[in-house]
């Protein structure tokens, strides 16, 4: 089994929801979900839609990064995430952030995620769940916030 870190975020439709939704598809679906964060409403990247609410959850899985890549893509097409503008509005969106230790670098795949250590609603989440060093990084996603000097961007929520 490796541990996996997966960053969550929707800004269409009942944001909340589409997360809960997520996080309940991804454990049917034999991915074991050990911790999850708070939730997170942060400011939209590219600006000029609406803001997200972003979530982050650690799980160990068998599946190796491409399998597990093939599920959360069939995850986020169940929760009506349709191909559309790359960075555009979306009920739905997963990325996996960190697959064990592994480097990839594929067409379709890239791990450790490549703005991971920049984004504050990456970040800020990822912090929740993991202390000290993160694999392949090397350095704790609570300094990487600080680094960011976003963190007064994005506000926790009293969930
Ligand atoms: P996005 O529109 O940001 O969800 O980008 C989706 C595409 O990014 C997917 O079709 C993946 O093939 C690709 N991708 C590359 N690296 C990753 C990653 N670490 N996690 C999720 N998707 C990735």
């Amino acid at each position: 089994m490796t541990r996996v870190y997966l960053a969550l975020g929707s800004n269409l439709g009942d944001r909340l929801a589409n997360l809960r939704a997520a996080v309940a598809a991804i454990e049917e679906r034999g991915i074991a979900v050990t911790a999850r964060s708070s939730v997170w409403e942060t400011p939209p990247v590219p600006a000029g839609q609406p803001p997200f609410l972003n979530a982050a959850v650690a799980a160990e899985t068998g599946m190796g990064p491409l399998a597990l890549l093939r599920e959360l893509k069939a995850i986020e097409h169940a929760l009506g995430r349709r191909p559309g503008p790359h960075w555009g509005p979306r009920p739905i969106d997963i990325d996996i952030l960190l697959h064990g230790d592994e480097r990839i670098g594929m067409p379709e795949l890239t791990v450790p995620h490549p703005r991971l250590t920049e984004r504050a609603f990456v970040l800020a989440p990822l912090a929740d769940i993991t202390r000290g060093a993160l694999p392949c990084i090397g350095v704790s996603a609570l300094e990487l916030l600080e680094g960011t000097g976003l963190q007064g961007a994005v506000r926790r929520l009293a969930l």
